[in-house]
């Protein structure tokens, strides 16, 4: 798609309206304006862990490279396979890992093989050694006692891994560790990433102290930088932090335009309530292009998203509102997959299930609400969710607490306790 316009996304949208968004609407509006930002840089594969893979890679070689044994014991012919057992097999040679044989093997004829190593060409099976019996070390012969294994067992085949030319990891993978192995069983020590994302973000409120500051009265101490910060860690972008802006509008435009002349994306928290210090708003349409929404959802009802810019440069812009809780479920819900997008990560969205509820949920049906859970395995072995308590969304420690979020869309009414819910794995199941 096309970079476009919000109001031309937003005209393709039946029944828009900024003050009754559902969640879906809001999301896809997201993703259609988003387009990645396609730099990239080239880094050393430990450096890509995590990183989005920028092009397709190519296995420029077989892998593994030849047939090899999988098991430490004795390469011998399938033919011989077809004699009466007991089989006695001359033992011709003895190959280990990272050597070659390179002798014949002929019928009635072994050799003894480690794992690994690469198959004599008259071979094509290893029977592991503990199924064979040696009378002693220096015989040169072994016995295989029954019919213990098949032709082509336990032998590894060039190529099984990956074909020289298939396709070893998509452009747009997240790397993960096994990826940056499957880079080095390649050969491959550098590899063209995605750069990573340049975020921006500052907390907006009179009433906010930093930590290392005294708690003035009628003050609460900024957390919403920390949670931020901690989620946007662990997708990997770069961070400016710009600290606490007053609500001020003077102070307000210099942040926005500081922030977007140096970041990729721009995080916000606080004044985007109704009637709350309406110039966060203001100073936000000033820059650039901006929608103001209502969204059917609880917590988190008030966000801003857009893109607004400065001296030439421009930055899309999310601004949250200012409760703790609302925050992290707009970012985890919204922000989250439009970063990946901008990154260009082809992301699983988070892992989403369904259990029964212990807990018994009252819900109005109209909007979606995100209550925190604990997900936990019974007496039998079964997953099952639990409240983790007061869900208020100035209460952060329902979030501390939980380790899935347990989403109920706009149809849903009342849980009952043992009803099925979805829940949305946010940050693993610590
Ligand atoms: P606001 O959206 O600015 O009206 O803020 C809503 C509520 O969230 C108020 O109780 C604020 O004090 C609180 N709040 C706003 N920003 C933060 C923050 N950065 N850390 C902790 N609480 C905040
Ligand atoms: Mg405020």
């Amino acid at each position: 798609m096309t970079p476009d316009s919000l109001s031309a996304i937003i005209s393709c949208i039946s029944g828009y309206d900024p003050d009754a968004m559902t969640v879906p609407q809001a999301q896809q509006i997201i993703q259609d304006f988003i387009t990645p930002l396609h730099a990239v840089e080239q880094v050393a594969i430990r450096s890509a862990l995590d990183r989005v893979l920028a092009r397709d890679v190519l296995s420029a070689i077989d892998v593994p490279a030849n047939d090899n044994s999988a098991m430490d014991g004795y390469a011998l012919r399938g033919d011989d396979l077809d004699q009466p057992f007991p089989l006695p097999l001359r033992i011709v040679g003895n190959v280990h890992a990272g050597q070659r044989f390179t002798g014949k093997v002929g019928p009635g004829e072994c050799v003894r093989i480690m794992t690994g190593a690469a198959l004599p060409a008259d071979c094509d099976t290893v029977i592991p050694q503990e199924f064979t019996h040696q009378q002693s070390p220096q015989d040169d012969h072994v016995t295989i006692p029954a019919a213990s294994v098949r032709r082509g067992d336990n032998r590894r085949l060039r190529g099984e891994d990956l074909r020289l030319g298939q396709v070893a990891l998509r452009g747009g993978k997240l790397l993960r560790p096994a990826d940056i192995g499957l880079l080095a069983s390649l050969g491959v020590p550098e590899i063209a990433v995605q750069r990573r994302l340049r975020v921006a973000f500052f907390s907006t409120g009179d009433e906010l102290r930093s930590v290392g500051e005294t708690l003035d009265a009628g003050c609460v101490y900024d957390s919403n930088r920390y949670t931020l910060y901690g989620m946007l860690a662990r997708l990997g972008c770069d961070m400016i932090d710009m600290g606490v802006v007053k609500d001020d509008p003077i102070a307000m435009e210099a942040a926005f335009r500081s922030a977007c002349e140096q970041a990729d994306a721009v995080i916000t928290s606080g004044g985007v309530s109704v009637g709350a210090a309406d110039y966060t708003k203001q100073t936000m349409s000033k820059l650039g292009e901006m929608l103001f929404w209502k969204i059917g959802m609880r917590p988190g009802r008030p966000m801003a998203f857009g893109r607004i810019s400065s001296q030439g440069r421009s930055a899309y812009l999310f601004g949250l509102p200012g409760n703790p809780v609302a925050v992290m479920v707009s970012f985890y819900f919204f922000v989250r997959d439009a970063l990946l997008r901008m990154m260009g990560a082809d992301a699983a969205p988070l892992p989403r299930l369904s259990v029964p509820s212990l807990s018994a949920i009252r819900k109005k049906p109209g909007r979606t609400e995100y209550q925190r859970g604990i997900l936990a395995v019974d007496a039998s072995g079964h997953w099952q969710v639990r409240l983790t308590g007061a869900q208020g969304s100035g209460i952060l420690r329902s979030m501390s607490d939980a380790n899935c979020i347990i989403v109920l869309n706009d149809a849903q009414g009342d849980v009952a306790a043992g009803d099925p819910v979805q829940v949305v794995l946010f940050d693993g199941l610590t």
